[in-house]
Order: C-alpha cells, then sequence, then structure tokens
C-alpha cells in the first residue's frame, strides 16, 4: 500500500486508462462499517483507493471538528490489510483553499432532516466529494446506507453534473447488539452505549410492524417515538420517506426508508432502514 498526501502523486499513479478502480471515501477512524466497504470495493476492482479526510466544510461551527475522533496510525493497518492500494491522506491546505467555487445542495432535500439540524452540512459534503472523484477519477465508488441522505443528495449531484461514475450503496453494518457502527460512539458512555440500543431497537420496530401489515406512517412513527422515550435520549427527528426524500403517508414496500437522528448526552447518532 502506498500513502499519498499530494494530489498531483495520486493522479500520477492512477494515470491507467484501462484499470478499474474503486474508491472509498472516509473520514478515517474506521470501524467494521467502513470495512465492509473496502472489502466489497476490493472485490470489485482493480484499483483500490481509500481516502481519509476529516472534512472541515461539512461541519457547522460548534460541532465535534477538532475533537472528530482520528486513529490515523491504526487506520493505515487497517488498509493495509484489507489490501488497499493508495491511501489518501491530504491535509486541509492541499484540499481547500481560501476563496474557492462553491459547491451548493439542492435546496429542497438538503434542508431536510440532516441539513434542517445542520444547516449547510451538505454543501461541504458535496464539495469535498467533487473534489474527491475529479482526483481519483473511480470506476466504482462505495457509500453506506447509513448515510442515507448524503447518498440520495451524492446521486443527485452525480446526475445534475453529469459524472462519470457509479456509484454503489453498501448496507449498514452492525455490532452484534444492533448498535450501528459509527466513528462517534467511542465518545458514549456504558450507560449511553446501552441506551443507544434503543436507537436499532426503534427501526427494528419499525420493520415488525410494516411486516405485520402497518404501513401508516403516522402510527409506526408515534410507536417508534415511543419506544425511544428516554430521559437520556432527546430524539431529533423520526422519519418516514421514500427513497427520493419526499414524504409518505403510506410505506411503499421497495421504496421507504425509516431514518432515526437522536443526541445521547452530547453525541449525535443516526440510523435508519431501507424497507
Ligand atoms: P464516514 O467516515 O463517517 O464519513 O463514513 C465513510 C463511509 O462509511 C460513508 O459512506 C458511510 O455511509 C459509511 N459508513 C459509516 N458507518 C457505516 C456502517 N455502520 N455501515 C456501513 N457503512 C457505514
Amino acid at each position: 500500500m502506498i500513502i499519498v498526501t499530494e494530489i498531483n502523486e495520486l493522479k500520477k499513479l492512477l494515470n491507467n486508462k484501462t484499470a478499474k478502480i474503486g474508491f472509498v471515501p472516509t473520514m478515517g477512524s474506521l470501524h467494521d462499517g467502513h470495512i465492509s466497504l473496502i472489502k466489497k470495493a476490493r472485490k470489485e476492482n482493480d484499483i483500490l483507493v481509500a481516502s481519509i479526510f476529516v472534512n472541515p466544510t461539512q461541519f457547522l461551527a460548534g460541532e465535534d471538528l477538532s475533537k472528530y475522533p482520528r486513529k490515523d496510525e491504526a487506520d493505515k493497518k487497517i488498509c493495509e490489510f484489507c489490501d488497499v492500494d493508495y491511501l489518501f491522506m491530504p491535509d486541509i491546505t492541499t484540499m481547500y483553499s481560501n476563496d474557492e467555487v462553491l459547491v451548493k445542495a439542492p435546496k429542497l432535500n438538503s434542508f431536510i432532516l440532516e441539513g434542517e439540524c445542520r444547516p449547510g452540512h451538505f454543501d461541504g459534503v458535496l464539495q469535498i466529494v467533487l473534489k474527491l472523484f475529479n482526483i481519483v477519477n473511480p470506476t466504482n465508488v462505495y457509500f453506506g446506507k447509513k448515510d442515507a441522505q448524503q447518498l440520495s443528495l451524492i446521486r443527485q449531484m452525480v446526475n445534475d453534473f453529469y459524472l462519470d461514475v457509479n456509484i454503489v450503496e453498501c448496507e449498514i453494518v452492525r455490532e452484534i447488539d444492533g448498535l450501528a457502527y459509527s466513528s462517534r460512539n467511542v465518545y458514549l458512555s456504558k450507560n449511553e452505549r446501552t441506551e443507544a440500543l434503543k436507537i436499532s431497537q426503534a427501526i427494528k420496530l419499525a420493520a415488525k410492524l410494516i411486516g405485520k401489515g402497518e404501513l401508516n406512517v403516522d402510527i409506526i412513527t408515534k410507536e417508534m417515538q415511543r419506544s425511544l422515550t428516554s430521559e437520556m435520549i432527546s430524539i431529533e427527528y423520526i422519519h418516514i420517506t421514500n427513497k427520493n426524500f419526499k414524504s409518505i403517508k403510506t410505506v411503499e414496500i421497495g421504496n421507504t426508508i425509516v431514518l432515526v437522528a437522536v443526541k445521547i448526552g452530547t453525541t449525535r447518532l443516526i440510523d435508519n432502514i431501507w424497507i
């Protein structure tokens, strides 16, 4: 594995016109969720590029940018073990200048849910993803369904800007007890970690209700709200939407996502299930 910090160096290394390039962009602090993306990308491509970059433009003032968990040395070992060819780890000044052309996420879908809780977040996500796509020029790029709204907006950017890249959606990976892997799980105290199980339980409850034939979005949402109620949990949203993030009143099997965002203490966690 070659660790690359400079854009031109990576471009030179990837200057193979015929190879299938798989790309897994991450913010590091790698866990089994990231590893599943990397392994899938390894199988499906000739060359595998992963990136680790904690992107400042997607953090709002007051968010956890400066204390976002980092474990670069362990991450390098994980990537090497997963047979990554090139690990791109640029610094902020390599990726950004002071005054640059900006990407604006579409108004409707970027100011709901995550975008309502984190206004401007998706502008920063799309900005960095576009830069990375242009540097790596991947054939296939791998994103987790865990960040469902991010995935949908990246798809839209690929369509709207006619980008020549195939987006591969990857399943959410969970710990044995159901908690979705997240780099932010390390912030949780023991008690908070136990309370956090209510998130995946609420999602499972929704799936169970839908499985029994309950398709009314209001009823499912209320049941989820009840199951998530706890002194330690502050619910940011429970939302059931179609895959284009349009509101629905009735669950459409095969075209529905049940989403949850909560704060436990100061830690913000999201999860979802695709029905
Ligand atoms: P991040 O490092 O949080 O920006 O995540 C990098 C990629 O890993 C994104 O495409 C995420 O959706 C994906 N990811 C994060 N957590 C999980 C998980 N538990 N299961 C599957 N993919 C995940």
